[in-house]
């Protein structure tokens, strides 16, 4: 359960890093903020490429910014955009495969410029999304190994 000052942490950090967007065909700037199991937070932000489909969403950037950092057990993932937008269905994906390593389901918070927020679930988002079976034993282990 993300408490209130979480809330508040996640939220500047995806204000922040919402001003380190590389928006240039867009000019759609979106940050992201994700804390972890240990209680720290990363943010991340959209990332666009001269060649189409190279890009990288917030909320994406985020995860990987933790895992970098040797994270990769998330508790909560916070957007932060002019208007509360929620993660795209592949930044879902994504986080629910970090998501399985301790059967989390993680918080998702949409921030919007005046600060308010809609606070819902990684499983209620996406309900039905892939989980493996076959890498799960793996999955974990190698998380467990970086911890
Ligand atoms: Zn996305």
């Amino acid at each position: 359960m993300v408490i209130e000052q979480d809330l508040i942490r996640l939220g500047s950090e995806a204000r922040l890093f919402k001003g380190r967007a590389f928006s240039f065909r867009s000019k759609h700037a979106i940050g992201a903020a994700v804390l972890t199991a240990s209680d720290d937070i990363f943010g991340g932000c959209n990332i666009e490429s001269i060649i189409s489909g190279l890009g990288s969403c917030a909320e994406q950037s985020a995860i990987n910014h933790a895992v970098l950092h040797g994270q990769s057990c998330f508790r909560a993932l916070a957007t932060f955009d002019k208007k509360q937008n929620f993660p795209c269905g592949v930044c879902l994906q994504y986080l629910l495969q970090f998501a399985q390593i301790d059967e989390t389901d993680i918080e998702i918070i949409a921030f919007d410029e005046a600060g308010a927020y809609t606070k819902t679930t990684l499983s209620a988002l996406l309900p039905k999304g892939y989980r493996t079976e076959h890498n799960l034993t793996a999955l974990r282990e190698y998380a467990g190994q970086k911890r």
